[in-house]
C-alpha cells in the first residue's frame, strides 16, 4: 500500500496520485527514477563505445 510522502494517506494499489492531497505516490517516482537511470547507463556505454571506436579507427600521429 503506498502512503503518500506529502500526507502520509494510505492509498490503494495501482494509484498513480494521492486520493487526498493529489500528489504523485513514490511508488511511481521510483519507476521513473529507474528508467532515468537505465537511460544514462545506455548514455555512458554508449559513449565508451564510440570513444573506443575513435581511438582504434582514428589515424595515431606520433609527435
Ligand atoms: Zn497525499
Amino acid at each position: 500500500m503506498p502512503t503518500c510522502l506529502y500526507c502520509q494517506h494510505g492509498n490503494p494499489p495501482h494509484q498513480s496520485d494521492c486520493r487526498q492531497c493529489g500528489m504523485p505516490l513514490p511508488a511511481l517516482a521510483e519507476r521513473a527514477g529507474e528508467r532515468r537511470q537505465r537511460r544514462f547507463l545506455w548514455f555512458c556505454i554508449t559513449l565508451t563505445l564510440f570513444c573506443v571506436t575513435m581511438f582504434f579507427w582514428l589515424p595515431r600521429s606520433i609527435v
